[in-house]
């Protein structure tokens, strides 16, 4: 019988790796920039063509590479980066594998143009697939320049699996926001289809995040430094009353790579434990600086996922830093741009502790009743359906399981008079009806009076959108404008109004009526939260998507306290509802204490 083992081709071992590191067009921007910064150029530029499907090239001013070189790339485990044995470690310290060029050269079509400082001329070569083309002498400038061409064109089944080209260049964005942000001497560029979405001068590290994230954040930075013998801490907060509703403006970086460490990222939640306004996250930019051998890079082969020797005291310094931060915001005086201020704190060592800096917040804070009370209950808007004529109360059978024949004496019982209405907790709307008590979860049955709302509004094709008296304007990071453009036609046939106002502003000038008196940003913060999360399944449909999350936010409001007509009217707006047993999410929103189980109690 023949032998059955057989060596895989280099170009099937390279496709395989490639499905690894290079999941999307971002991870070719990822490694071709994290290259380029690796040469020690000082101006890096990114060209991208439809979301980095047809193109992708990044040029820098680096080192480049000589004609051996520059074939040598492309070979697997080819790396510049690790001369000796001895340099192994760095391998897992660092995240050198020598993989990402012949990675990308497989499932591409390539060109690289690169020349030293020392040459004459420079080496140009075309590669389709890890096939060479061509390669030849060329007269280019100083560094390199690798443009990658109809990325998996020859791996359809990945090409089929890339998302919309807003959710890929929302990627890009994202992975060149990393390498841009703990890079601040370099000048970097970002092109999309021709229009420019960062131009980056060379700055301080404080400049860099307001240049990535956008001015709005400079007033909110607050500057932590903490150096121990086990890692040294640097980076800004943002202060808590500025938080938001969405991420994005959370980062770790560890020795000048950015990193995901969910259990750091507790600790900087728990620093900001009761002072934060409900349902927000802390923008944060923090460095970790340590001995490269205590970190452990090659747990994912993305390497964003990484282990430290020493997590543990590492928590408990992040803790300490960022207390010591947001104790002294307020009284600290604005910190100058490009001046890389730092507040002297005294060497922290192990076992040394301090007591957390008191905060000042208003634990009232609620950024959905900053200007008027919102409950949908409340008056001026206008009744679409006649609540109280029993034929528009088909579901109230159905609170009866097993009861099909129910007759209008079922129905008698179960609409209370006002004041059979109990409010408990403020949470709670409780009634007696036929078999029992029954409990009404206050915040579903809004969301499900709001869902129903603004979907037979949308449908009525009625107008309705709400103008606001002042049009807000304001700022977003680029990704989440790219994502604002991903839905804005469903949005707007929800009843938002929103134009773009150059650069990252949109101005938004109108929103659904049941949305009225929110805090416009807050709200489309909390919007792109949602949507950013994915939370519903695929078939459900955007405007779907967009009802559930708007009537979770009209609800989300501070509980209240509610007379006994306002928990009459509740309840006969949500038993008009075609489903007032569920949120359009699946949460039950009623539930029935039977008598019978009243009276097993008192057995
Ligand atoms: P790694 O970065 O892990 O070494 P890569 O496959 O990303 O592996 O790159 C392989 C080698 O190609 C690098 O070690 C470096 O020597 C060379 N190289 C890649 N990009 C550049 C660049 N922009 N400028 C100069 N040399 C580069
Ligand atoms: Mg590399």
């Amino acid at each position: 019988m023949a032998d059955l083992i057989r060596v895989l081709p280099d170009v099937v071992a390279n496709q395989i790796a490639a499905g690894e590191v290079i999941q999307r067009p971002a991870s070719v921007v990822k490694e071709l920039v994290e290259n380029a910064v690796d040469a020690g150029g000082d101006q890096i530029k990114v060209i991208t063509k439809d979301a980095g499907k047809s193109f992708i090239q990044v040029i820098d001013n680096g080192c480049g590479m000589s004609e051996n070189d520059a074939r040598l790339c492309f070979e697997r485990h080819a790396t510049s980066k690790i001369n000796k044995a001895e340099d192994l470690f760095a391998i897992r310290t660092m995240g050198f594998r020598g993989e990402a060029l012949a990675s990308i050269a497989s499932i591409s079509q390539l060109e690289l143009k690169t020349k030293r400082r020392e040459d004459e001329s420079g080496t140009h070569i075309g590669i389709d697939g890890s096939d060479i083309q061509y390669q030849q002498p060329v007269a280019t400038s100083d560094g390199t320049s690798i443009a990658v061409k109809n990325l998996f064109y020859n791996v359809p089944a990945r090409r089929r699996f890339l998302k919309s080209p807003n959710t890929e260049l929302k990627h890009i964005i994202t992975e060149f926001q990393r390498v841009a942000l703990c890079h601040p001497e370099v000048g970097f560029s970002l092109f999309h289809n021709n229009a420019e979405i960062y131009q980056l001068s060379p700055s301080g590290r404080r400049e860099r995040i307001v240049q990535v994230m956008g001015r709005q954040l400079d007033s909110n930075l607050v500057n932590i430094q903490i150096e121990t013998s086990i890692v040294q801490i640097n980076g800004f907060i943002g202060k808590p009353e500025k938080a938001k509703k969405t991420y994005g403006e959370q980062f770790f970086f560890v020795n000048d790579r950015f990193m995901k460490h969910p259990y750091f990222h507790r600790a900087v939640l728990r620093s900001y434990e009761s002072i934060l306004p409900p349902d927000t996250v802390p923008s944060y930019f923090i460095f970790l600086d340590l001995d490269p051998s205590h970190v452990d890079i090659n747990i994912h082969p993305t390497k964003t996922e990484i282990k430290f020797d020493e997590e543990r005291a590492i928590f408990q310094f992040l803790h300490a830093s960022i207390r010591e931060g947001l104790g002294k915001f307020n009284i600290t005086p604005t910190l100058d741009f490009d001046q890389e201020m730092g507040i002297e704190i005294p060497i922290l060592r192990k076992g040394e502790s301090f007591d957390p800096p008191k905060v000042e917040v208003n634990p009232q804070f609620n950024p959905f009743e900053l200007n008027k009370d919102n409950s949908p209950l409340s008056g001026g808007r206008p009744e679409k359906h006649d609540y109280s004529d029993r034929n528009n109360l088909p579901a109230w059978e159905s609170l009866y399981p097993g009861r099909s024949e129910s007759s209008q004496s079922d129905i008698e019982s179960l609409t209370p008079d006002s004041g059979r209405f109990l409010l408990l907790n403020k949470k709670y709307i409780l009634t007696p009806v036929k078999s029992g008590l029954l409990a009404i979860h206050i915040r579903r049955a809004l969301e499900r009076i709001n869902y129903e709302d603004i979907l037979s509004q949308k449908e009525s094709g009625s107008d309705s959108g709400q103008q606001l008296l002042y049009p807000e304007q304001f700022d977003l990071n680029p990704v989440d404008l790219s994502l604002v453009n991903d839905i804005r036609v469903e949005m707007e046939k929800m009843g938002f109004s929103i134009d773009s106002f150059g650069g990252n502003s949109i101005i938004v000038r109108a929103v659904p009526s049941q949305l009225q008196g929110n805090d416009v940003k807050g709200l489309i913060e909390a919007l792109l939260e949602d949507y950013k999360n994915e939370t519903f399944n695929l078939e459900t449909s955007m405007l779907d998507k967009l009802a559930r999350s708007l009537s979770k936010i009209a609800s989300g409001g501070m509980a209240k306290t509610y007379m006994a007509e306002e928990m009459k009217a509740l309840f006969d707006r949500l038993f008009a509802c075609s489903d007032p047993q569920n949120t359009a999410g699946g949460k039950p929103i009623l539930t029935i204490l039977q008598t019978t189980d009243i009276d097993k109690r008192f057995l």
